[in-house]
């Protein structure tokens, strides 16, 4: 059936309210959850294929998420659903005031190929829990799990309400011209801007996941080892291609050389040699040249090796970086870590104040006026101190950006609310009604809602 016929067919299903029933919602849920369990191998070896992404990996960054995300909402949907009783203002009594989170309808989730399942799958089940269908196009970069998430969903679920719709830039192009009740967008900037236009044309709201350059900061005052070794394992996971990855460091001066031999040692103790079922590969021939292109061969402390072959970038750590050299103008995306040292921890925090707004950042001190400084001055969507990455995995948290890095969030309730309109309502009594606000309007009535206003 064509796209557009679908699309129409889920705003029809929509209309009949049936999603709207937490029953439908949980069976649903609890679908899915079933699928993923029994094609478990299956999702396996589909990434495998697209990456060298190992089991281990990802148990550990996408199904084990994914499971957790459905779990989390079959658990808490009855009361995420609740209409929310609040408060009501004097001038509305006697009355009650209610917040109703209802479901937006068709919406359309559009995902990033770095961890393919993750980023497809955790949306459209957020989309799920909070009553709407869908339409996912996933990644077409990672072609195997986008066949595999599209052989699962379109085969067992009904299309009027989750379908997935394979392709690439054209098929995304064809999507943005119908008419979604939300767009939920994980990529870069440069198309997040296209995705927000194209919603622009049917005021259709957004949430942007988008990247950009993540700073990881070490003071003197940090737990060198445990800093190197978390340094180590959130820059080197999936081969550096992950968004909240620290992009670049900030080492201070006293410290940089005994912190450089540091990550070494954390690097070699890790296995990605090229092979390991510690490490995964290049996405594609396309990204491995542009992260190859970067590779200042003067500059490397570290690593340098490649093999085009097997798209396989041996982890690499560059030192004597400076602000203008090439590797520091875009989001590197790649096992790729340059490393700037600095002398006043105030004029490191000035600098990324002058940089667009990064998705994540790190701190690593156990220095209080320094964590202090870092949460008040810095702007960017989430981060750590004294660790990386592992924000993204509490879902008490919201993740997503601000300013070049997105727009909105997700994950636990934070992804009801991105799928549901708080619908205000008030309720009146039908009795006791005073003449105030009526009019014919008077000096005396006037002096009274002067009063109660
Ligand atoms: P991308 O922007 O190239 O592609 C993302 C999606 O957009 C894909 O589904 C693709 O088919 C579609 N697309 C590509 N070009 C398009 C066009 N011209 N018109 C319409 N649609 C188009 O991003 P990517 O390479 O898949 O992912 C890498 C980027 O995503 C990095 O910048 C990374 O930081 C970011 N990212 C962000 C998050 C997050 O949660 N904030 C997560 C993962 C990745």
């Amino acid at each position: 059936m064509e796209i557009n016929k679908i699309v129409l067919s889920q705003r029809d299903f929509f209309k009949t309210q049936q999603t709207k029933s937490l029953a439908f919602r949980k069976m649903y849920l609890e679908k899915l959850r079933s699928l993923i369990i029994s094609h478990e191998n299956f999702l396996y070896e589909a990434i495998n294929k697209d990456f060298g992404k190992s089991k281990f990996d990802t148990f550990t960054t996408e199904i084990s998420f994914i499971l957790n995300d459905i779990d989390y909402y079959l658990k808490n949907l009855k009361s995420l659903a609740k209409p929310k009783k609040v408060s009501t203002n004097l001038v509305n009594q006697l009355g009650t005031s209610k917040i109703y989170s209802d479901p937006l309808g068709c919406v359309l989730v559009i995902g990033a190929w770095n961890y393919p399942y993750q980023l497809s799958l955790s949306p459209l089940i957020a989309a799920m829990a909070a009553g709407n269908c869908g339409i996912l196009k996933p990644s077409e970069i990672a072609e195997s799990t986008m066949k595999a998430m599209s052989k699962i969903i379109n085969e067992n679920f009904p299309s009027e309400y989750l379908y997935v719709y394979e392709g690439g830039i054209d098929e995304t192009t064809t999507l943005l011209q119908l008419k979604f009740d939300k767009i939920f967008f994980t990529g870069s900037t440069k198309i997040g801007k296209i995705i927000y236009k194209a919603a622009a044309e049917h005021l259709t709201p957004v949430v942007l996941e988008l990247g950009g350059k993540s700073p990881a900061i070490v003071t003197k005052d940090a737990n060198l080892e445990i800093a190197a070794k978390r340094i180590v394992w959130g820059k080197f996971l999936n081969a550096g291609q992950t968004c909240v990855a620290p992009d670049y460091l900030l080492v201070e001066d006293t410290i940089q050389e005994q912190f450089l031999e540091m990550l070494r040692k954390y690097i070699k103790e890790s296995n990605y040699e090229e092979g390991s079922t510690s490490y995964t590969r290049i996405i594609n021939s396309k990204n491995f040249h542009r992260l190859v292109n970067l590779i200042n061969k003067e500059k490397i402390y570290f690593g340098g090796s490649y093999d085009e072959e097997k798209l396989y970038i041996e982890p690499t750590i560059f030192n004597t970086i400076e602000w203008e050299d090439d590797i520091m103008q875009e989001e590197i995306f790649g096992p790729l870590l340059p490393v700037i040292g600095f002398k006043n921890f105030n004029v490191a925090l000035n600098t990324i104040l002058e940089l667009e707004k990064p998705l994540a950042a790190y701190l690593f001190t156990n220095n209080n006026e320094q964590k202090k400084l870092f949460t008040d001055k810095l702007s960017f969507g989430g981060g750590c101190i004294n660790d990386t990455v592992m924000h993204l995995s509490n879902d008490h948290l919201p993740f997503g950006g601000v300013g070049n890095s997105g727009i909105g969030n997700y994950h636990g309730k934070y992804g009801f609310e991105a799928f549901s309109h708080q619908k205000a309502v008030l309720e009146k009594a039908t009795w006791g009604e005073p003449n105030i606000k009526y009019p014919p309007y008077s000096e005396k009535k006037l002096n009274w809602i002067k009063k109660i206003l």
